[in-house]
């Protein structure tokens, strides 16, 4: 009997996971990605001779999912944790902001404020009904309640830095959803908030995946894009169009952002256009990722959020201060990230003129940083990095995975909702969908993954 074909498009952490899933489940399993390599937003490259991620990556102790998933692979002893130190730059000045005890002290606001934005952190911090905030703005929520000033100097920075034009949309429950996965992450012993880094990066992770795919016999593809997607009712397949040609699947999952799914499935429109309205309204921000490894360390933080008005950045961060330099030769691993539209001038900018500038705003924050230390950069471009959970996202925008052109599941992070996009939910959502395809194809044996599900 001839194997069922299955296409996953997209080799990020939740192809790769589906991947995973699928290996030794008697289907003939191809994954298909549009970039030159697998890991999709947290795929690594070489600095200085140094795997590390293109994006900035860590994992919280409360991403149980993925940490079920790093067992299984047997990774628990490649993943360390780290005690995280968090800054504010505000006012030419760096401040520590780990949590309400340093909001208390942060002079910036006066005393009544610096209390009134420690209490709603501490409160949004216990608070577990995220419905109560989903027809409110973030914006709207943190002026009415932690105050106008508060909000001026801590919060909107950050919700401009993160969100730029949609800014003011952002519904509360995202941010619920980020403080809450945070709190649980602190750790007593390291003494504050604890991140979780492989040793060699999440490439280390990527491998583990990618490793026993290929030895079951998928076949990988680098550097093909799909193009369009669509049902055969007469043999009851899934054509699959590339610049190679049409091929023939059983089934497709497509894990790629939503309007790229719904170009690529056009002509299927007709048959559910409320779905194919959902798809296209989802918007998305690109993210600019610049890297660079230098002889000389100039902070003492591990994270810093840029709030000055205008930033052109919105997160500076040392890697080598959560995770040490030992394992770079004692070089210092830096990251600079910023948030933008896709029609945003750096989508366009020369590379090299945008880190130049962009180092001349790291010297303006750091007087002492020296340029010349550097001994390797790079910039990273990436498309739909993060998607707008706007108001009344849940019931306007939130997909079922089932697609309108059958057998075709579609899973993304903007289907994650009320909680953001991340590692964590890619592995959990990647092995819920190789559950789902090996039931659609009859397969009850499953890949046992209810274990995974059951941590919820
Ligand atoms: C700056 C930044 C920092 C982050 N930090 C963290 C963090 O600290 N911790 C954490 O857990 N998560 C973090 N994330 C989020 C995390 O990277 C994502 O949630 C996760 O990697 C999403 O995986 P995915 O497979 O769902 O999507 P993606 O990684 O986006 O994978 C989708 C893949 O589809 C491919 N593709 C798109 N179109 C086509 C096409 N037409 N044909 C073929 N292939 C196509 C893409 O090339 C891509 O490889 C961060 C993300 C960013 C951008």
């Amino acid at each position: 009997m001839t194997q069922k074909r299955i296409a996953i498009v997209g080799g990020g952490i939740t192809g790769l996971t589906t991947a995973y899933k699928l290996r030794d489940q008697g289907v003939d399993v191809t994954i298909i990605e549009g970039g030159d390599r697998l890991g999709g937003l947290a795929a690594g490259f070489d600095l200085a001779n140094h795997r590390v991620e293109q994006a900035y990556h860590f994992l919280y102790k409360t991403d149980e999912y993925i940490l079920k998933l790093v067992d299984e692979l047997g990774l628990g002893d490649q993943l360390q944790y780290y005690k995280s130190s968090v800054s504010t730059y505000y006012d030419d000045k760096l401040w520590p902001m780990e949590g309400p005890v340093d909001l208390i002290k942060f002079k910036p606001i006066g005393f009544f404020d610096r209390i009134r934005a420690g209490v709603t952190v501490l409160w949004l911090q216990r608070e577990k009904n995220w419905k109560k905030f989903e027809n409110i703005t973030a914006l709207e929520w943190l002026r009415k309640y932690a105050g106008r000033r508060v909000c001026d100097v801590i919060w909107e920075p950050l919700l401009r830095g993160k969100f730029d034009k949609y800014y003011d949309r952002v519904t509360m429950s995202w941010l619920w959803g980020r403080i809450l996965q945070r709190v649980d992450s602190r750790d007593p012993q390291l003494g504050g908030e604890a991140l979780g880094y492989f040793d060699g990066g999440f490439n280390t992770l990527v491998k583990a995946l990618e490793d026993p795919v290929r030895e079951s016999g998928a076949d990988i593809r680098l550097n093909t894009m799909v193009q369009k997607i669509a049902h055969d009712d007469a043999t009851d397949e899934v054509l699959l169009t590339t610049e190679n040609g049409t091929e023939r699947f059983d089934k497709v999952l497509l894990t790629v952002p939503s309007h790229i799914a719904a170009k690529m499935m056009e002509s299927h429109k007709a048959e559910d256009s409320t779905y194919f309205d959902k798809l296209e309204s989802i918007d998305y921000l690109d993210a600019v990722v610049h890297v660079f490894a230098s002889k000389q360390k100039f902070t003492k933080y591990y994270w810093h959020n840029v709030n000055v008005p205008n930033a052109p950045f919105v997160v500076f961060l040392s890697l080598t201060n959560l995770v040490g330099q030992e394992r770079f030769d004692g070089l210092n691993i830096y990251y600079i990230g910023a948030y933008v539209p896709a029609e945003h001038k750096y989508m366009t900018q020369d590379n090299r003129e945008l880190m130049d500038g962009w180092y001349g705003q790291i010297k303006d924050m750091f007087p002492d940083f020296d340029q010349s230390q550097i001994v390797d950069d790079n910039i990273f471009k990436m498309k739909n990095a993060q998607h707008i959970v706007d108001i009344g996202f849940a019931d306007n925008k939130l997909l079922d995975h089932q697609t309108p052109c059958k057998g075709v599941l579609l899973c993304n992070f903007a289907q994650i909702y009320p909680m953001d996009r991340g590692t964590n939910y890619a592995v959990r959502d990647g092995v819920r969908m190789a559950d789902r395809l090996l039931q659609e194809l009859g397969n009850q044996t499953a890949s046992g993954n209810q274990q995974i599900d059951a941590a919820e």
